[in-house]
């Protein structure tokens, strides 16, 4: 961020009221995720204006004077297109220099990317879209009832890289089911598919989602800590060094959650990672086919 806009940026997450397609209705969503569509936005009900500019205030106080506005909750490009609009436009101020933009694989038309285009270029930001893979395994993709394919992915990243925009995609390596073979398979598909950035996920497990019932009637497994790191440090070898990492293990919500990050804090785990790296002699793209 400070080589893209010369300081330091921060991302204001935003919830824009939006809903999934695998939540409504009744349905019950992705396994890991609970009403609140996977986000933790502060400032919920509030407007988008309002959000930002309590959030800006915030930041601001700390000598913070570039933001991101980030649409976090639920299926940010799941609505009528003159709605995303105005819901868009209402986050751009002088300050915003980045919109990113959370959405599903299967949420992902020509009509919302020239939109998004139109926008890009009428108030000069740059828009990046966080796509959901998750995990390349696609039993693992019906298993936790994402409601999209691979292939649905692999879709959605070549239409949208046609129209310039940064993805970054986020896994998750250690869905119960998968093994290694799943975690190094789905670095070496996002390393293929040119993707700009990667979130790293640990599962946590909250109340109100399905994993957190299965959690409770100890029907799901979750790995180890050890073996999660061991899956990250692989994941990282085999990814293109060009991509970057947003982040290495998940934060869970501080209210609701049932499991979490083995009782560890992200720091912990981050040195976790860092050491068993340096003691392998290994990095990022130690082992990448696809750079
Ligand atoms: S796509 Fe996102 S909001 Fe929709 S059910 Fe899955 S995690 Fe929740």
């Amino acid at each position: 961020m400070k080589k893209k806009y010369g300081e330091k940026v921060q991302r204001l997450a935003l919830n824009a009221g939006f809903t999934c397609p695998n939540r409504e209705n009744g349905k019950p969503g992705c396994f890991f995720c609970d009403e609140t569509g996977s986000g933790f936005t502060t400032f919920a009900g509030k407007s988008i204006k309002e959000q930002v500019q309590l959030m800006k205030e915030r930041y601001r106080r700390k000598g913070i004077k570039k933001f991101i506005a980030y649409f976090q909750n639920y299926t940010n490009t799941y609505a009528p297109l003159e709605i995303l609009e105005q819901i868009y436009i209402q986050a751009l101020d002088e300050d915003i220099v980045q919109l990113d933009i959370a959405t599903r694989p299967d949420c992902i038309n020509e009509a919302t990317l020239e939109l998004l285009k139109k926008i890009s270029v009428r108030y000069g930001v740059t828009i990046s879209l966080d796509v959901g893979l998750q995990t390349a395994n696609y039993h693992t993709l019906v298993k936790i009832n994402r409601g999209h394919t691979l292939a649905d992915y692999i879709n959605a990243v070549l239409m949208i890289k046609r129209f310039g925009f940064e993805i970054v995609s986020h896994v998750i390596l250690n869905l119960p089911g998968d093994n290694m073979l799943d975690v190094i398979e789905s670095a070496k598909i996002l390393s293929a598919l040119g993707v700009d950035g990667v979130k790293i996920h640990s599962l946590y497990v909250v109340e109100g989602s399905v994993f957190g019932e299965m959690y409770k009637k100890n029907q799901i497994q979750i790995c180890s800590l050890e073996t999660y790191v061991d899956r990250v440090v692989r994941f990282l070898e085999h990814l293109s060094p060009r991509i970057t990492i947003h982040r290495l293990v998940a934060d869970p919500p501080s209210i609701g959650t049932l499991f979490g990050n083995w009782g560890k804090s992200k720091s912990e785990i981050v040195n976790m990672i860092e050491n068993k790296m340096k003691t392998e002699d290994t990095y990022q793209g130690k082992r990448a086919r696809f750079i």
